[in-house]
């Protein structure tokens, strides 16, 4: 081709118009709306004049199907969700920054067939009358963990706050020393507390509370005893804690509520599936717990939401707080909740098999083995990789089963030419978006959080990142 100067370049610019008429922008035309089209082209031929004024313009960039391979890269780009799925390779299961448990088919299938229409959500449909907005979960709810009454709000930290504040405004609450958790993002238990009114008294030391240090505090201004599940951490060595049930009873002895804040809400008893351990909703509850509370989308395996259950009247002073109003969820959300509780009906089984955060909490490290090692092999004609099945440990995630590690296997990872973080990197920015765990000095594909089809992905992805022409 022949050298044209930066003038020569700048003028055989094609115009807005012309572009917009070419025959090679049909497609695009169907696909986006013309004003977004108009927009990315005017950016597309600005950064053609900058480039013909830095002289880096070749003729080949004028060429209308290069532009407009240009202005689609823009819209794509301009058209892509913010939210969009990922693949969850980090074997953290309950991952909150990826939107922690992924909901069964069944809780999908609930939310896509209602969210398009009007639905029952507050009428009841015997007498047409208003009321009842939580039933549908709240009914579930009873059964699966032998409670009086239960109440739905956004998230297990709203529901605390609600509690402290129906329950214990102004009042003394009691709690160990050894439960004063930070789960993150903010949330700090004696913040919650000062924030709903309640009188944070700190019970024993850091390592070991007893049951005389609650009975030597417990006055008339108490109002509350707090349990809280020590999600994130363990206290480990020298150690003592007060247990619910010991709790329940001084509680009663004092006529005292007590209020236990278990986190991650198991509902079912894992240890026939190797994960023992996990503290049950149903036994805080029948150890004589006022309210107990947890989150729907940790062990549960649902929607984010806050669960409360317990006695009656402390449900219903908790509904009657103006607070309940503020943090009420939105239909969808019981509507998923409701579709995960019905998967529990049918017994501890049929919830590990249905529910895919328990599924993959619980799936054999002898299933994952072959897995990991069938994609290894499948990668290993990669020259720009090194791939290898190793053992690794997988996480529960979201402050369930802290500090436990749960044995796995999975794909290491060291690619040949770049560094790990920039693979990483690159991993993460494709489609579908890949996060891996790094660790030393290699990525890890932990098969435990990773499905059949989500495997196919992944090797896909590592091939296209592979063939790059370096
Ligand atoms: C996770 C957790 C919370 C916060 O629950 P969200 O549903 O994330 O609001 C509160 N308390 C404990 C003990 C937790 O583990």
């Amino acid at each position: 081709m022949t050298d044209l100067s930066a003038r020569d370049l700048l003028r055989r610019i094609p115009k807005v118009d012309r572009l917009l008429a070419a025959a090679e922008l049909e497609a695009l035309h169907l696909t986006y709306p013309r004003l977004e089209i108009v927009g990315r082209l005017r950016e597309t031929l600005d950064a053609l004049r900058r480039q013909a004024s830095a002289g880096t313009l070749r003729e080949a960039d004028l060429e209308v199907q290069a532009i407009r391979d240009r202005i689609e890269e823009r819209l794509i780009r301009r058209f892509r969700p913010y939210y969009r799925r990922v693949v969850n390779a980090t074997g953290v299961i309950l991952h909150t920054g990826l939107g922690r448990a992924p909901l069964a088919p069944e809780a999908v299938t609930a939310i896509s067939e209602l969210a398009a229409h009007p639905q029952r959500v507050e009428i009841d449909l015997e007498t047409g009358e208003r009321g009842g907005r939580g039933l549908g979960c709240e009914r579930l709810l009873c059964e699966l963990v032998g409670c009086e009454a239960a109440a739905v709000v956004n998230n297990n930290a709203a529901a605390t706050m609600l509690i402290l504040a129906a329950l214990a405004r102004g009042r003394r609450v009691l709690l160990s020393r050894g439960e004063m958790v930070e789960i993150g993002g903010s949330y700090r238990i004696p913040e919650i507390m000062r924030e709903s009114g309640a009188v944070l008294v700190d019970i024993g030391t850091t390592n070991r509370t007893h049951e005389r240090d609650y009975r030597q505090a417990l006055d008339d201004e108490a109002g509350m005893i707090l349990k809280v599940h020590t999600s994130n951490y363990r206290v480990v060595g020298f150690t003592s804690e007060v247990e619910i049930d010991a709790l329940c009873t001084i509680g009663r002895e004092h006529g005292v509520p007590v209020v236990h804040d278990l986190g991650s809400g198991c509902l079912v008893d894992l240890a026939a599936h190797g994960r023992p351990g996990e503290q049950l909703v149903r036994d805080s509850v029948a150890a004589g717990a006022d309210l107990v509370c947890f989150s729907g989308d940790k062990l549960l395996g649902g929607p984010q939401a806050g669960l409360i259950v317990g006695r009656r009247e402390a449900v219903e002073a908790c509904r009657r707080h103006s607070l309940f109003r503020a943090m009420r969820p939105g239909r969808l959300i019981y509507t998923a909740l409701e579709a995960t509780l019905r998967l529990y009906l049918g017994g501890t089984e049929e919830a590990v098999e249905k529910i895919p955060a328990l599924r993959r909490l619980t799936a054999d490290v002898n299933t994952l083995r072959p897995r990991a090692e069938a994609l290894a092999a499948r990668l290993a004609d990669l020259p720009a990789l090194e791939a290898t099945a190793i053992e690794c440990a997988s996480q529960a995630g979201s402050g369930s089963m802290p500090a436990r590690e749960i044995a796995s296997w999975g794909v290491r990872i060291v690619p040949r030419d770049v560094s790990v973080k920039a693979f990483a990197t690159d991993l993460r920015r494709g489609e579908p978006a890949v996060l891996t765990r790094v660790q030393d000095d290699a990525l890890i594909i932990d098969l435990r959080t990773v499905d059949e089809d989500e495997c196919v992905e992944i090797e896909q992805r590592l091939r296209q990142l592979s063939s790059v022409p370096d």
